[in-house]
Protein backbone atom coordinates (compact mmCIF):
# COMPACT_ATOMS: atom_id res chain seq x y z
CA UNK A 1 0.00 0.00 0.00
CA UNK A 2 2.32 2.12 1.06
CA UNK A 3 4.86 1.69 -2.57
CA UNK A 4 1.05 2.39 -4.24
CA UNK A 5 1.06 5.52 -2.96
CA UNK A 6 4.65 6.68 -3.56
CA UNK A 7 4.13 5.30 -7.21
CA UNK A 8 0.98 8.04 -7.63
CA UNK A 9 2.45 10.83 -5.16
CA UNK A 10 5.95 10.60 -8.02
CA UNK A 11 2.89 10.36 -11.06
CA UNK A 12 0.66 13.56 -9.76
CA UNK A 13 3.84 15.20 -8.93
CA UNK A 14 5.34 14.63 -12.66
CA UNK A 15 2.03 16.05 -14.13
CA UNK A 16 2.21 19.40 -11.93
CA UNK A 17 6.20 19.92 -12.91
CA UNK A 18 5.15 19.05 -16.49
CA UNK A 19 1.99 21.35 -16.52
CA UNK A 20 4.20 24.49 -14.92
CA UNK A 21 7.23 24.29 -17.35
CA UNK A 22 4.12 24.51 -20.01
CA UNK A 23 2.95 27.65 -18.36
CA UNK A 24 6.52 28.84 -17.61
CA UNK A 25 7.12 28.18 -21.61
CA UNK A 26 4.67 30.65 -22.81
CA UNK A 27 6.10 33.26 -20.24
CA UNK A 28 9.51 33.30 -21.78
CA UNK A 29 8.65 35.55 -24.77
CA UNK A 30 6.75 37.39 -23.11
CA UNK A 31 9.47 38.47 -20.79
CA UNK A 32 12.03 38.46 -23.26
CA UNK A 33 9.88 41.46 -24.78
CA UNK A 34 9.19 43.04 -21.41
CA UNK A 35 6.15 42.10 -20.55
CA UNK A 36 4.68 41.60 -17.60
CA UNK A 37 4.00 37.97 -17.42
CA UNK A 38 3.27 35.27 -14.16
CA UNK A 39 3.15 31.47 -14.81
CA UNK A 40 0.98 29.82 -11.59
CA UNK A 41 0.78 25.83 -11.64
CA UNK A 42 -1.86 25.67 -14.82
CA UNK A 43 -2.15 28.90 -16.23
CA UNK A 44 -0.03 31.40 -17.78
CA UNK A 45 -1.21 35.25 -16.51
CA UNK A 46 0.49 37.46 -19.51
CA UNK A 47 -0.07 41.16 -19.83
CA UNK A 48 -3.01 42.74 -22.13
CA UNK A 49 -0.65 44.85 -23.51
CA UNK A 50 1.62 42.27 -25.54
CA UNK A 51 1.77 42.99 -29.86
CA UNK A 52 -0.66 40.88 -31.67
CA UNK A 53 2.42 39.37 -33.20
CA UNK A 54 3.86 38.38 -30.25
CA UNK A 55 0.99 36.29 -28.99
CA UNK A 56 1.67 33.13 -31.32
CA UNK A 57 4.97 32.83 -29.33
CA UNK A 58 3.55 33.40 -26.44
CA UNK A 59 1.31 30.17 -27.84
CA UNK A 60 4.37 28.29 -29.09
CA UNK A 61 6.28 28.38 -25.89
CA UNK A 62 3.91 26.62 -23.94
CA UNK A 63 4.03 24.05 -26.44
CA UNK A 64 7.33 23.80 -26.88
CA UNK A 65 8.12 23.78 -23.14
CA UNK A 66 5.41 20.15 -23.39
CA UNK A 67 7.14 18.51 -25.95
CA UNK A 68 10.41 19.43 -24.29
CA UNK A 69 9.89 18.33 -21.05
CA UNK A 70 8.34 14.88 -22.59
CA UNK A 71 11.08 14.12 -24.74
CA UNK A 72 13.62 14.68 -22.03
CA UNK A 73 12.37 12.32 -19.66
CA UNK A 74 11.82 9.65 -22.47
CA UNK A 75 15.14 9.70 -23.87
CA UNK A 76 16.14 9.44 -20.03
CA UNK A 77 14.15 6.77 -19.43
CA UNK A 78 15.38 4.78 -22.41
CA UNK A 79 19.46 5.59 -21.37
CA UNK A 80 19.82 3.22 -18.44
CA UNK A 81 22.53 5.19 -16.42
CA UNK A 82 19.73 7.38 -14.95
CA UNK A 83 17.21 4.58 -13.96
CA UNK A 84 14.23 6.82 -14.64
CA UNK A 85 10.55 5.88 -12.42
CA UNK A 86 8.56 4.35 -14.14
CA UNK A 87 5.91 6.62 -12.60
CA UNK A 88 7.76 10.09 -13.72
CA UNK A 89 7.67 8.93 -17.63
CA UNK A 90 3.91 8.10 -16.97
CA UNK A 91 3.24 11.34 -15.48
CA UNK A 92 5.32 13.52 -18.71
CA UNK A 93 3.13 11.50 -21.50
CA UNK A 94 0.22 12.37 -19.40
CA UNK A 95 -0.39 15.93 -21.02
CA UNK A 96 0.17 14.66 -24.63
CA UNK A 97 -2.06 11.98 -23.45
CA UNK A 98 -5.39 14.46 -22.77
CA UNK A 99 -4.59 16.23 -25.88
CA UNK A 100 -4.64 13.11 -27.42
CA UNK A 101 -7.98 12.52 -26.20
CA UNK A 102 -9.63 15.50 -26.78
CA UNK A 103 -8.26 15.72 -30.51
CA UNK A 104 -9.78 12.41 -31.09
CA UNK A 105 -13.42 13.36 -29.18
CA UNK A 106 -13.44 16.49 -30.40
CA UNK A 107 -11.24 17.51 -33.02
CA UNK A 108 -9.06 19.55 -31.43
CA UNK A 109 -6.37 18.67 -28.81
CA UNK A 110 -6.35 22.01 -26.84
CA UNK A 111 -9.05 24.63 -26.07
CA UNK A 112 -9.40 28.03 -27.54
CA UNK A 113 -6.69 28.29 -30.44
CA UNK A 114 -3.42 27.86 -28.73
CA UNK A 115 -2.15 24.88 -31.48
CA UNK A 116 -3.57 27.11 -34.44
CA UNK A 117 -1.49 29.92 -33.05
CA UNK A 118 1.19 28.12 -31.99
CA UNK A 119 1.50 26.69 -35.76
CA UNK A 120 1.21 29.97 -37.46
CA UNK A 121 4.37 30.62 -35.46
CA UNK A 122 6.02 28.26 -36.56
CA UNK A 123 5.36 28.48 -40.39
CA UNK A 124 2.48 25.48 -40.25
CA UNK A 125 -0.96 25.97 -41.39
CA UNK A 126 -3.02 27.90 -38.88
CA UNK A 127 -6.01 25.88 -39.25
CA UNK A 128 -3.96 22.58 -39.45
CA UNK A 129 -3.69 19.42 -36.89
CA UNK A 130 0.04 19.28 -36.84
CA UNK A 131 0.58 19.67 -33.45
CA UNK A 132 -2.64 17.10 -32.58
CA UNK A 133 -0.17 14.72 -34.63
CA UNK A 134 2.39 15.66 -32.92
CA UNK A 135 1.18 15.13 -29.51
CA UNK A 136 -0.33 12.03 -30.81
CA UNK A 137 3.05 10.27 -32.08
CA UNK A 138 4.59 11.89 -28.68
CA UNK A 139 2.30 10.21 -26.62
CA UNK A 140 2.47 6.92 -28.43
CA UNK A 141 5.88 6.72 -28.59
CA UNK A 142 5.79 7.57 -24.79
CA UNK A 143 3.87 4.63 -24.22
CA UNK A 144 5.87 1.89 -26.54
CA UNK A 145 9.18 2.99 -24.89
CA UNK A 146 7.33 2.27 -21.73
CA UNK A 147 5.48 -1.36 -22.70
CA UNK A 148 9.12 -2.56 -24.09
CA UNK A 149 11.27 -1.06 -21.39
CA UNK A 150 9.28 -1.88 -18.73
CA UNK A 151 7.24 -5.39 -20.14
CA UNK A 152 4.19 -4.62 -17.88
CA UNK A 153 1.99 -7.58 -16.46
CA UNK A 154 -1.22 -8.04 -17.77
CA UNK A 155 -2.71 -6.93 -14.06
CA UNK A 156 -1.38 -3.31 -14.56
CA UNK A 157 -4.58 -2.94 -16.44
CA UNK A 158 -6.03 -1.95 -13.28
CA UNK A 159 -4.31 0.41 -12.36
CA UNK A 160 -4.47 2.00 -15.76
CA UNK A 161 -8.06 2.66 -15.64
CA UNK A 162 -8.13 3.79 -12.26
CA UNK A 163 -5.05 6.38 -13.56
CA UNK A 164 -7.04 7.73 -16.64
CA UNK A 165 -9.79 8.98 -14.44
CA UNK A 166 -7.83 9.82 -11.78
CA UNK A 167 -5.56 12.15 -14.06
CA UNK A 168 -8.98 13.21 -15.95
CA UNK A 169 -10.17 14.67 -12.49
CA UNK A 170 -6.86 16.19 -11.49
CA UNK A 171 -5.89 17.99 -14.39
CA UNK A 172 -9.25 19.30 -14.01
CA UNK A 173 -9.49 19.83 -10.81
CA UNK A 174 -5.89 21.05 -11.00
CA UNK A 175 -7.64 24.27 -13.37
CA UNK A 176 -10.44 24.96 -11.48
CA UNK A 177 -8.54 25.43 -8.23
CA UNK A 178 -5.90 27.22 -10.03
CA UNK A 179 -7.98 29.68 -12.04
CA UNK A 180 -10.17 30.35 -8.54
CA UNK A 181 -7.23 31.30 -7.01
CA UNK A 182 -5.10 33.53 -8.86
CA UNK A 183 -7.74 35.08 -11.39
CA UNK A 184 -9.11 37.52 -9.03
CA UNK A 185 -4.87 38.37 -8.14
CA UNK A 186 -4.18 37.90 -11.50
CA UNK A 187 -6.07 38.24 -14.19
CA UNK A 188 -6.50 41.64 -16.61
CA UNK A 189 -3.40 43.26 -15.62
ZN1 LIG B 1 -0.98 26.61 -22.90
Amino acid sequence: MKIEFKIWAIYFTTILFSVYIHEFGHCIPAWTHGYWAVPTPAKEYISNAVAMDLKQYISLGGVIGSILVSLIVIFLYLNKTYRINPAILAGVIAIPGMYTLRFILSGRGHDATEFQEAQSALGLSYSGHSLDWIFLILFIFGVVVWIIKSKPHYKIIGRLSIGFVLTFIFVVGLQVINNAIFDPILQAK
